[in-house]
């Protein structure tokens, strides 16, 4: 920057300001602006670099004041950009030398350097490099009185500071200490020093070595009696603004262990709870109760999970135990190791995890798009080594259907096909139901009779006990154990003995809504008979009453609740208070599996718990205060997490009484909970009163992570988690009713035999039903298998021929048994295919349907979420499904390759799914060309050949079905997918048209159900519009239409229809770039149509739909929390002050 070459002398104004300036100047400053087009900074600049008088010095940065004190940030970013930040330093640098500085002279360079500073990203550095760090904290150092000098130099000190590399080295000299003696208590005066040094004070702790420093001056009590003191005189909160500050630096030095320790030492808990208490009222206030808040959750010590083990409390032997993976490292594990707690958490991970909590959402993100598969190998279709058609040969009695030639069938006869019944292995005897002489004989309408008058309730007794009575507590015998296992719960099966006695009586007065007659399908009677063959771990003796009595979707709509603000801070403040106030916590516990004598307390003081019965998964519920609940629920069997389904009965309530619920071993970093979605209650006294419903229910609904500590066993090797508490509170309506509460709509394997057995019943001469046991599950489960079509219109042999020549469609369901919602969404499905109208005949006879309605009984039954006995996740086995530990996978895959060895591919594959964390129905496909456009991978133009038929039949359920979304669909294939059934199916079986359908748990926010949670109607509307779609693919797909160009051409449109709606609701960090780039370009003739801009996501689908978080309050607070520098010293050249000063809060 020599734009004067050192020869200007003399006093020189600013070309703004004229008439001062001596004709030389003038004349060369002229001669600048014509020859380099310079500006008027950089006259000023020029002439400021090269003046040596002090006065002319003072004049120009008086005038320079002047100019970037008005008219916004322009002149200051001109300033910058022309260099004017390294002038004003050396200037500074030069006037440092004079002894003693010209305090004139300094308080305006630090005047306009504190201007300068906030809009050079380089400041900081520029700053260091120059050596003004010094200068200006010695010129602090001797001016603690002067207060006019005072201010700007703490306001360029708070600039330095946000450079991370200077806030340690300014710590070094004695930086914080200094300014710790310039805050003080309540005073009127100086305000606007105090929130500058508050504000440069809060960043440098932001340096872990400041925050020692600042630890071991005690200034943690120190900031907390300030705290205090500004709380109670600042009554009219003029000065909310220094308070918040104060909490800045106490927020920021507890993000060391040795910060806590302090914190909590100095009894900050208990003030930073009764001040934000007393702020509470006053909104304005929120930013303390928020910062508060936080700084008391970061500080809460962790508690231990009080259970003995995080194992399940259920044991299942494995035949055999895998070589790898989680379950064996779970049986390797001694039994002495304590899996609930690390032995120490004073790893240096304690320290970091507030820090990187989000951090970490956003690896999860960028691991996403590292999850794209890449291996062009593993994205063509690829045989793996498929059994033999020897091997195979097994499954040609599952197809009958393809040999079978109706000889001797009359056509308007009978049924042909005899299915067999689900073979009874049952040798136990059924204790009850006494009552149901229920079904009224002469109507359908159900006798509604007053339950108090009905049941016989003796006084004092409950409906629980007065059901008990009279039901039998629809109890089973407990029945022959299998393999050998005895019963969890002794308890348990002495309390039916008991039972029994009443069972075989005479008092079936009991009136129970008729839902026989409501629900076609439903039939309480068979129910209890499907119960008995039902195999579970901890045999089940208990039937639960919504499972009997059946569910009748309720007609109004059920809305997605709106969040009230402050919510969680409230839930949060009430588990402060647990410490605050041990005394008030009653930690009883009222269930526990875990004993052996599972304790039933009837002290009349607290609910009675329950969930000993099919997909019941309560594992231990704790009284903590008169009407809160803390409960935990059971791992999946063979492992130690897992948990987000519940299924629980409560009774002895009191009515009109908030009731809290905190589920509080919740594992998933966030919950649809966060986001409109209610849990599930069915009351049985509204059963009885005519309402069999699982209705949406519960306030106060939300999801955040909680104190009690997750072990590095339990987190995957990580250190120094925590739980989730997803809490909920409930009004009951009646006093002593027995409730239910559920995750989702629940649907057990004993409802999925009833109903198949009902589906029987509507079977027609038109179609052929076939129900077989595809094979045995590993806890002695029978696998149902289902092929209905249409039966042949004759025995001629075209009719034959067109019969055994319809494509295959097959489905699956359920694989995961937390999520009910797939079998719901699979019994509109099945009623849909044995319906009685045209389209339902022209589907059947258009195809042979294959139907696995649920993978995973062992899981259903045991009320596991993710896995089956086997501890694993039979979704991802289906690359190498075992035989003995994955059966129902293993054979479902075998008749798929039997299928292609027939050279009978079936035409669609479709795999039912819920999902936990997104809204709508969408679904999940196989491209090559989707995943490639995500990679970098290089590919030939034949690898990118495909048809885009696979887009069809999600594009039809946009059109006709209402809850689905095609901008939710995904395409792309994932590596940690690659052993999903979708992706199996789709490359080793080679369906192209393979799929996961995936509903979600809560509802939607698009067409026709906007705003509406979603309910068991919507979702069996959902497995029938998915037949009707398949109709409609069949008449695209039809030879006449077959290849039909505008067709394809309205499919080319589609996608990119999609791919723009979807970088429209992209999420910024997740958004992939495209590999192919290039020009927008959509090359029709070769198929290979190109994404329409460089930065769309097409379908590239996210995990969560949702912001992180909704209240401000939560962790996400804590990410702008930075690593300190000292530790990564070789990351100086590369840190950049722009983030700083971006993030810097108080600007
Ligand atoms: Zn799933």
């Amino acid at each position: 920057m020599d734009y004067c070459g050192g020869g200007c002398t003399g006093p020189s104004r600013a070309a703004g300001v004229p008439g001062s300036q001596p004709l030389g100047a003038q004349e060369k400053t002229k001669k600048e602006m014509t020859a380099k087009g310079s500006s008027g900074m950089e006259v000023i600049l020029a002439a400021l670099e090269n003046m040596q008088d002090l006065q002319t010095v003072l004049n120009i940065l008086c005038i320079l004041n002047e100019l970037v004190s008005v008219g916004g940030g322009n002149r200051v970013g001109v300033l910058v950009s022309k260099g004017g930040t390294a002038i004003l330093l050396q200037l500074l640098l030069s006037a440092s030398k004079d002894v003693p500085p010209s305090e004139e002279l300094m308080l305006q360079l630090h005047s306009i350097l504190a201007k300068v500073g906030p809009k050079d990203k380089k400041f900081g550095v520029k700053a260091r490099v120059n050596g003004a760090l010094n200068i200006t904290v010695n010129l602090l150092k001797q001016n603690l009185q002067n207060q006019k000098l005072l201010l700007p130099c703490l306001q360029v000190l708070r600039v330095y500071s946000s450079n991370t590399v200077n806030a340690v080295s300014l710590g070094k000299n004695g930086v914080v200490e200094l300014l710790f003696k310039i805050i003080g208590p309540y005073s009127k005066k100086n305000t606007s020093i105090q929130k500058v040094v508050l504000d440069t004070l809060t960043v440098l702790l932001k340096s872990k070595a400041n925050s020692r420093r600042a630890v071991d001056r005690t200034y943690v009590p120190a900031l907390l009696t300030i705290y205090q003191d500004w709380h109670r005189n600042d009554t009219r909160h003029r000065h909310a603004h220094i308070r918040k500050g104060i909490l800045g630096c106490i927020r920021n030095v507890t993000n060391i262990k040795l910060g806590r320790k302090a914190f909590l030492d100095a009894d900050g808990m208990r003030i930073l709870y009764s001040t934000s208490t007393e702020c509470l009222p006053v909104r304005t206030l929120d930013p303390l109760v928020n910062t508060s808040s936080l700084i008391m959750r970061k500080c809460f010590p962790k508690n231990r999970l009080p259970v003995p083990t995080i194992k399940s409390v259920f044991q299942y032997r494995l035949p055999h135990v895998p070589a790898e993976g989680p379950v064996a490292q779970l049986y390797r594990q001694p039994p002495e190791v304590d899996d609930v707690v690390d032995e120490s958490d004073d790893n240096d991970d304690a320290d970091t995890e507030n820090d990187t909590e989000n951090e970490e959402d956003d690896r999860d993100c960028c691991l996403q798009n590292d999850d794209i598969e890449t291996d062009l190998n593993k994205l063509r279709p690829g045989e793996q080594a498929s059994r033999t058609m020897e091997e195979l040969r097994m499954y040609e009695r599952f197809f009958s259907e393809l040999s079978e030639d109706f000889q001797g069938y009359h056509f308007h006869g009978s049924s042909p096909c005899q299915t067999p019944s689900l073979p009874s292995k049952s040798l136990s005897r059924i204790v009850v139901p006494t009552a149901p002489d229920m079904t009224p004989s002469d109507s359908n309408l159900v006798q509604l009779e007053c339950a108090d008058r009905a049941l016989d309730q003796r006084p004092g007794e409950g409906l629980e006990q007065a059901l008990v009575r009279e039901l039998g507590r629809v109890a089973l015998d407990g029945g022959a154990a299998p393999n050998g296992q005895r019963p969890a719960a002794e308890s348990e099966v002495e309390r039916e003995d008991d039972c029994s006695s009443h069972s075989s009586g005479d008092q079936a007065v009991l009136e129970v809504p008729d839902t026989a007659a409501l629900l076609p399908l439903h039939d309480p009677e068979l129910y209890v008979e499907m119960v008995k063959d039902t195999r579970s771990v901890p045999q089940y003796s208990e039937v639960a009453y919504p499972d009997y009595f059946g569910h009748i979707a309720p007609t109004y709509r059920e809305h997605i609740v709106e969040r009230l603000y402050g919510v969680q801070r409230s839930k949060i403040f009430q588990d402060i208070e647990r410490m605050i106030h041990p005394n008030d916590i009653l930690d009883k516990v009222v269930y526990d599996l875990d004993l052996q004598s599972c304790p039933v307390v009837d002290d009349g003081e607290c609910l009675k718990f329950n969930s000993l019965f099919e997909s019941g998964n309560l594992r231990k519920a704790v009284q903590v205060r008169k009407f809160e609940y803390d409960l935990i629920l059971n791992s999946d069997i063979n492992s130690n997490h897992y948990h987000q389904w519940f299924y629980f009965e409560v009774s002895s309530m009191r009515a009109g009484t908030p009731y809290r619920f905190n589920i509080i071993n919740c594992e998933k970093s966030n919950s649809q909970f966060n986001y409109g979605m209610q849990v599930l209650m069915y009351s049985v006294r509204e059963a009885i009163n005519g309402r069999p419903c699982w209705v949406r229910t519960g306030t106060d609904i939300c999801y955040y992570k909680n104190h009690f500590s997750r072990s590095s066993i339990a987190a995957g090797g990580q250190k120094g988690k925590s739980y989730y508490t997803m809490t909920f509170t409930v009004t009951f309506q009646h006093k002593d009713d027995v409730c239910y509460f559920a995750y989702h709509y629940p649907y057990t394997y004993s409802t999925l035999k009833m109903h198949l057995q009902k589906l029987e019943a509507l079977r027609t001469p038109q179609i052929y039903l076939r129900q077989d046991v595809l094979c045995e599950t590993l806890g002695g489960n029978s696998c149902p298998l289902l092929t209905i079509t249409a039966m042949p219109q004759s025995t001629s042999n075209d009719q034959i021929c067109q019969f055994r020549n319809r494509p295959y469609v097959f489905l699956t369901a359920r694989v995961h048994p937390g999520e009910t919602n797939a079998s719901w969404v699979m019994k509109g499905t099945l009623e849909f295919l044995m319906g009685t109208g045209p389209v339902a005949q022209s589907l059947r006879e258009a195809y042979i349907f294959k139907i696995v309605p649920m993978l995973n009984p062992d899981g259903v039954v045991n009320g596991n979420h993710r896995c089956s006995l086997s501890g694993e996740d039979l979704n991802r086995q289906w690359q190498r499904p075992n035989p003995d530990l994955h059966p129902t996978i293993f054979h479902a895959k075998g008749l798929l390759q039997y299928l292609s060895a027939l050279q009978r591919v079936p035409l669609v594959y479709c795999d039912y799914h819920g999902h936990s964390r997104k809204k709508n129905v969408f679904m999940y496909g196989c491209s090559i060309k989707e995943t490639v456009w995500q990679t970098d991978v290089n590919a030939t133009s034949s690898d990118l050949h495909e048809d885009l038929g696979y887009r069809t039949l999600p594009k039809i359920l946009s059109q006709i079905a209402p809850a689905f979304s095609m901008a939710s669909c995904s395409f792309v294939v994932e590596k940690s997918k690659e052993s999903t059934a979708r992706v199996v199916v789709w490359r080793e079986i080679g369906v192209q048209k393979s799929y996961t359908m995936e509903s979600t748990l809560c509802g939607c926010d698009q067409g026709k159900y906007k705003g509406l949670q979603i309910g068991t109607r919507e979702l069996e509307e959902m497995g029938a519009q998915f037949c009707v779609a398949l109709l409609r693919l069949k008449r695209l797909s039809s030879p006449l239409e077959l290849r039909h160009a505008s067709h394809f051409l309205e499919a080319e449109g589609d996608l990119i229809e999609t791919s723009c709606r979807n970088t429209r609701a992209g999420a910024g960090c997740c958004t992939p770039t495209w590999a192919l780039r290039g020009r927008r370009s959509a090359d029709f003739s070769r198929g290979t149509p190109r994404p329409p801009s460089s930065q769309s996501s097409t379908t590239y689908v996210l995990k969560e739909d949702e912001p992180s978080f909704m209240e401000e309050v939560d962790y996400s607070a804590e990410s702008d929390e930075e690593t300190d520098p000292q530790e990564n010293p070789g990351d100086e050249e590369h840190l950049s002050d722009s983030e700083a000063v971006q993030q810097h809060p108080f600007t």
